[in-house]
């Protein structure tokens, strides 16, 4: 993984000269001010760990799974937010942990926690270091130091029950690496996020996170049947049996809970079998609303594709058509909806359902080319994006939910907030995971950056933050809370709220060491 980018080196690419001239001349890009720091020229704090409580990690874990060369702290610092590439574009490295510290097993797990918080060491759970909400930095006051707990060494697909159609694998595995195992047994999750590259099985349960395929999938909360946590008190043993009476569900204090209340050590998975056809294909609606009309009744239908996503005007222009297709899709100013299936037999009569219900809904088929385009570079925005920050462009996403009865409002709002505090940007929004009762609004802001594109991002984000709560949205549908969304979500389940979750973190981590500052602020400071 690039260190201050997304992915594959190698995949980095310069944005041509046409592109680059015209965001200039829509968006007054520019290039930046300052050239992008090397490796080398990042600013890292001094380790602060003290050689005691080194030595105390390495008898756990053994000496050569303590690392606090700059490398390896260097890429555990921050997630892959605009911001927190900008930052490490800048050569901000603050926010480095002091040490890296890769556990074998559920036990040494426990016996790093018992050590960090004999010493006050601050934890931070790592898995594939792609949080985009701030979720990978702890606050280090009050602290001796913060270690990064890099899950990479839990990477064993552990046990598949094929009957009950249930896999048990370990949280330090990348989702590419959980697919190949899985399809030794001609299974699959059905999990593919666009972060499905580097992000693994443990992030996707700690931040809740929902894949393209949700519409047939389901959300990865969905897929975790069971679940072995490592606290700082000792060990929680969740789930069972596929559904349960016995009292509130535990897992889902875990589910979301993004390090702060344990360390997810081992799921429990609800596994499918390896689809034998997909088939991705595009349909034109006249309007969104149109568009959003016709998945609302596909969801409330029951005719749901596994992938079923729906772009924006804007969107459709400029995101996702290739560029061959922009002009014909322009012209008549329509929104892209694409509809993926992926299964068997049943594949051919649900996409006649699905024609059926879209059709009727005023849609036009358009055939697979732009199903196939969308599944080609299903993973590539990332890429994009580093090239776009490196033009001088500001790009960054985010994401909210709403009941369908809200979500004209909701949409508006988000716009409205983005215009208000960035000027004249380039707002593009889809809609990716559909409900009977809702669905999630994902937007993808572009603009100039200023001198100072850190700052101006966060004040445009602190915005559309309240404007989403102000108008009846979750402040996260699928990127969870972090930090960057930690006072909005205060606000969207109340005072009491908070306290609740407050009281679960002092049971399960009275010394307050995971991940301090993520999800829940500290009720006063740490002295
Ligand atoms: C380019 C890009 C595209 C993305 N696309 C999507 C998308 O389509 N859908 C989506 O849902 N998200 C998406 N994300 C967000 C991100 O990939 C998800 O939040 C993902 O679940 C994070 O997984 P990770 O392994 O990288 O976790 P990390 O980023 O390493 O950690 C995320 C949080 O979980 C905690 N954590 C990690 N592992 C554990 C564990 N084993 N136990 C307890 N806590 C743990 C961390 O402390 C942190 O707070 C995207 C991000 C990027 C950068």
């Amino acid at each position: 993984m690039l260190w201050s980018g997304w992915g594959d080196p190698a995949k980095a690419a310069d944005l041509p000269g046409p592109i680059r001239k015209l965001l200039h001349e829509m968006l007054g890009v520019r290039p930046p001010r300052d050239r992008a720091a090397d490796f080398g020229e990042v600013r890292l704090p001094a380790v602060a760990l003290s050689p005691l409580v080194l030595t105390a990690l390495r008898d756990v874990v053994g000496a050569d799974h303590v690392r606090f060369d700059d490398d390896a702290r260097l890429r555990h610092t921050r997630g892959k937010s605009t911001p927190d590439l900008l930052r490490m574009r800048a050569g901000d490295g603050s926010d480095a942990p002091d040490a890296v510290v890769l556990p074998g097993s559920h036990d040494e797990v426990l016996a790093v926690l018992a050590t960090c918080a004999a010493h006050r060491v601050a934890v931070v759970p790592f898995g594939g270091g792609t949080s985009v909400v701030g979720g990978l930095v702890a606050t280090r006051q009050g602290f001796a130091g913060v270690v990064a707990l890099d899950l990479a060494r839990l990477n064993r697909l552990v046990a598949v029950d094929r009957e009950s159609m249930v896999a048990e694998m370990e949280p330090g595995l990348r989702a590419p690496q959980a697919e190949q195992l899985l399809a030794g047994h001609g299974l699959t999750l059905g999990h593919f996020p666009q972060s499905f590259e580097y992000a693994t099985l443990g992030g996707f349960a700690a931040a809740r996170s929902s894949g393209q395929a949700s519409a047939g999938y389901g959300r990865f909360d969905d897929m975790v049947v069971g679940m072995t946590v490592a606290t700082p008190r000792g060990t929680l043993d969740l789930g069972r049996a596929p559904a349960s009476a016995a009292g509130p569900d535990l897992r889902q204090v875990i589910l979301g809970s993004e390090g702060a209340f344990g360390v997810i050590t081992s799921l429990r998975l609800r596994v499918r079998p390896a689809p034998a056809e997909r088939v991705y294909e595009g349909w034109r609606f006249e309007s969104f609303a149109a568009g959003s009309a016709a998945l609302r009744r596909l969801a409330q239908e029951g005719a749901l594709p596994t992938v079923l996503r729906l772009s924006d005007e804007t969107e459709t222009m400029i995101g996702l058509a290739r560029p061959s297709e922009i002009g014909a899709l322009s012209a008549d100013a329509g929104c892209l909806a694409v509809a993926g299936y992926e299964g068997f037999s049943e594949v051919p009569a649900l996409r006649e359902r699905v024609a059926a219900v879209a059709s009727g809904l005023g849609g036009v088929y358009l055939g697979p080319g732009p199903g196939e385009s969308w599944a080609y570079g299903r993973y590539s925005a990332p890429y994009l994006r580093d090239s776009l920050l490196a033009a001088g462009a500001t790009v960054e996403t985010l994401e909210t939910a709403g009941f369908w009865s809200n979500l004209p409002r909701l949409y508006e709002a988000v716009r409205l907030s983005l215009h208000a505090s960035l000027g004249s940007p380039l707002v593009m929004c889809h809609i990716s995971h559909v409900y009977g009762t809702g669905a999630s609004l994902y937007f993808t802001v572009v603009t100039a950056q200023t001198d100072d594109p850190v700052g101006q991002w966060e004040t445009a984000k602190r915005s559309v933050n309240e404007a989403i709560v102000t108008a009846g949205g979750t402040i996260s549908h699928h990127h969870g809370v972090g930090r960057d969304h930690r006072e909005a979500h205060a606000v969207e389940i109340g005072d009491l709220g908070v306290e609740i979750l407050r009281g679960i973190k002092d049971r399960l981590d009275p010394e307050g060491i995971l991940n301090p500052g993520v999800l829940v602020a500290p009720e006063k400071p740490v002295s």
